[in-house]
């Protein structure tokens, strides 16, 4: 299976993780790329709403109940896998967010430009900083919210601070 050799989700992967069109344009929800049957379960215990399912067996893949979730990003920085994402299509008219986990320093700030990565770290597009979330809670890993025209909201899961690389 290609995730196991390059560690990147194939197609099929991901669709069997996306929510419908029709909840991505009711609002923010989470989606959880996260595919290796690995004994981890933190996500399941950072949602209060009880969206992600309960992993009866540690090493079970988790899922997002897209109903229940209403997008409140808390479950990004408690994913040791970097894993979790929201997505927003109703920012605004042309642009979406992609809201992620970053760890790196320091951080970027509201307004930054940044280069948009795809899963393999590639630039698909610029994007604009439009939420840095770094309680003491979180640790080392920063909530970054990255403003990206809506038909690149499925491709962009990374950032570059500064521009292209
Ligand atoms: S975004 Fe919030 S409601 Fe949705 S799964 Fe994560 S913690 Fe739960
Ligand atoms: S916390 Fe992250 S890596 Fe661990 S099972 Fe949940 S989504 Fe996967």
């Amino acid at each position: 299976m290609m995730l196991e050799s390059t560690g990147i989700p194939t197609k099929q992967d991901l669709e069997s993780k996306m929510p419908t069109a029709e909840r991505l344009a009711k609002g923010p929800v989470a989606v959880v790329e996260c595919f290796q049957e690995i004994p981890c379960d933190p996500c399941y215990h950072s949602c209060k709403r009880g969206a992600i399912s309960e992993l009866i067996d540690i090493n079970d893949i988790p899922y997002v109940d897209f109903d229940k979730c209403n997008g409140c990003a808390l479950c990004i920085s408690n994913c040791p896998g970097l894993a979790i994402f929201v997505l927003d299509q109703t920012y605004d008219e042309e642009y979406g967010v992609v809201k992620m986990p970053y760890e790196f320093l320091p951080r970027p700030v509201v307004g930054d430009e940044v280069a948009a990565l795809n899963r393999e770290g590639h630039e698909v597009c610029k994007g604009k900083i439009v939420e840095v979330r770094d309680g003491k809670v979180q640790d080392k890993t920063a909530v970054i919210g990255v403003a990206v025209p809506k038909e690149y909201l499925m491709e962009v899961r990374n950032i570059q601070v500064g521009g292209s690389k």
